[in-house]
């Protein structure tokens, strides 16, 4: 029998459940769906998706070591999903269609009109759990609830995994090859011009390369998490969160390489790992979240009252944010490296997110989109979540007036200006202090602009527009 394993966030041959019981059941045939309409329509970074074709050639050599030939197929629109793929499987003699599951409601839509596509041509379609250590859905309260608050979900998927641990899905063993050859995979895709050398050296393609970078954190890095994690200057972080949003590296990989750090300990042992595997569950959070909340996909904030706060419209502050030229250095810095490397620093994600929140009291959903335009790891549930925690619109919302002064943050994260420095290189003359905010005349000696709102009003500007909100 002949089955098709339809690829989308889980480029890899390991641990990809999908893949395997498409093995499982028959002679496999991969298929990516190529929809770059539907991307640049999502706003998805040309970045992200240069890693995901990077990814897929390397995949695509993978599979064919195993005698799985990859086609592509390209379609304007999701809409199109339906009619090519049954097409694709009429034309194959595919029987059997295994893919991941996608939470987002354009994707589940786009699953459910395919699925019913395959269902009225008798073709069997199966979709997998692949994407997130526990099923969405599945972690639910004492009383069958959805968790809105991140600390008693993470508690609960703890004693999950912990009585219930995962077990690893090996790639599938090599198959007879059937009678039809892998398609050639383009240089770029429509519209995604390729992204600098920088970006490529950084985030090198295949699953290969993100097993040795996993192996690196883990063997090291981890350690010191706990205690480097918030210094931009450092490498004190994985930088594995484009493998993790394209599915090259799977949670559970993750996982165990966390636990096999800790003697198998979630959550005690040591400080860095135990603090790694809180972040792979507030990634698990925001999925369950985007799951449960399909208002999420559509940019609704989570707390109803804050859909009326009233955000200025401030073209020329929002511009000189997504450019970094606001005049608050730390803010200018981040918002360089995003542009430079198509990733930014969580300290700064936060940082820069509710700046333009809360400060330049601009729409969260401004920013991120700016974000996704942007990130290599540019992810629907993580990006939505960060934004809605920073912006205190979400579920496990900060409350409105914790406000960070990214001044202070700047100070304590930053202390030395290493990271200033790399990324102002008009500011790298002045002293660790005066650089996290120079003079007016050192401004002007160095180029850079004077701030251009002032911190302090502004705070309270954003505390009076989000306390006066009518309650819903
Ligand atoms: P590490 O610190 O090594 O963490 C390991 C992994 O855990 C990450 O690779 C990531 O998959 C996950 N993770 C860590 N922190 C978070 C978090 N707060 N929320 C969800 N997952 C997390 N992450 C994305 O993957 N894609 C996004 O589009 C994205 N947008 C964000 C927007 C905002 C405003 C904020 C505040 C955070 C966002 N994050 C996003 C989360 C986080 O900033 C990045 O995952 C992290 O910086 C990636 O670096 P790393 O791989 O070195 O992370």
């Amino acid at each position: 029998m002949n089955t098709l394993l339809w690829l989308r966030t889980d480029l890899r041959l390991h641990d990809n459940p999908a893949l395997a019981a498409a093995a499982e059941n028959g002679t496999v045939t991969a298929l990516f769906l190529a929809s770059p309409g539907q991307w640049r329509r999502h706003g998805d970074a040309p970045a992200k998706v240069d890693f995901w074709l990077r990814n897929l050639r390397e995949l695509a050599g993978d599979l064919g070591a195993l005698g799985i030939p990859l086609k592509l197929l390209t379609v304007a629109h999701w809409d199109d999903a339906p009619r090519a793929i049954a097409g694709f499987c009429q034309a194959h003699g595919i029987a059997q269609v295994h893919a991941n599951t996608e939470w987002a409601i354009n994707e589940r839509r786009r699953d459910a009109a395919v699925a019913d596509a395959l269902q009225a041509d008798g073709v069997d379609w199966t979709l997998h759990h692949g994407a997130s250590l526990l099923r969405p859905g599945t972690v639910l309260t004492g009383k069958g609830e959805c968790y809105r608050v991140y600390t008693p979900y993470a508690r609960t998927c703890r004693e999950r995994l912990r009585t219930a641990p995962l077990r690893p899905l090996p790639a599938p063993r090599a198959q007879a090859a059937p009678p039809w050859a892998a398609d050639p995979l383009p240089d770029a895709f429509d519209g995604f011009p390729p992204p600098s050398d920088a970006v490529r050296t950084l985030w090198p393609a295949g699953e290969a390369a993100a097993a040795e970078r996993l192996a690196a954190f883990a063997d090291g890095v981890i350690d010191a998490y706990k205690d480097e994690r918030d210094f931009p200057s450092l490498p004190g972080t994985s930088c594995l969160s484009p493998y993790l949003a394209a599915g090259v590296l799977s949670p559970g990989q993750a996982l165990r390489a966390a636990l096999a750090a800790n003697q198998g300990e979630l959550d005690s042992g040591k400080a860095g790992a135990t603090t790694w595997i809180n972040e792979l569950l507030w990634r698990e959070f925001y999925q369950h979240l985007l799951a449960a909340y399909p208002s999420l996909s559509m940019h609704r904030p989570m707390k109803p009252e804050t859909a009326a706060v009233p955000w200025r419209d401030a073209p020329a502050d929002l511009h000189a944010w997504q450019y970094g030229k606001t005049g608050i250095p730390i803010v200018d810095a981040a918002m360089r490296q995003l542009l430079a490397l198509g990733w930014m620093h969580n300290r700064l994600r936060m940082v820069t997110a509710m700046f333009l929140s809360k400060n330049l009291l601009i729409d969260w959903r401004l920013g991120e989109a700016w974000f996704m335009a942007q990130l290599v790891d540019g992810d629907l549930a993580a990006n939505n979540g960060g934004w809605q925690w920073s912006a205190s619109t979400g579920a496990d919302a900060v409350p409105y007036f914790r406000v960070f002064n990214p001044l202070s943050q700047s100070r304590r994260f930053d202390p030395r200006g290493a990271f200033l420095r790399e990324w102002l290189p008009e500011l790298a003359h002045l002293d660790d202090q005066a650089i996290h905010d120079p003079s007016p005349m050192e401004r002007v000696a160095a180029g850079y602009p004077a701030p251009i709102v002032d911190l302090a009003q502004s705070r309270l500007r954003a505390l009076e527009a989000f306390g006066n909100l009518p309650a819903v």
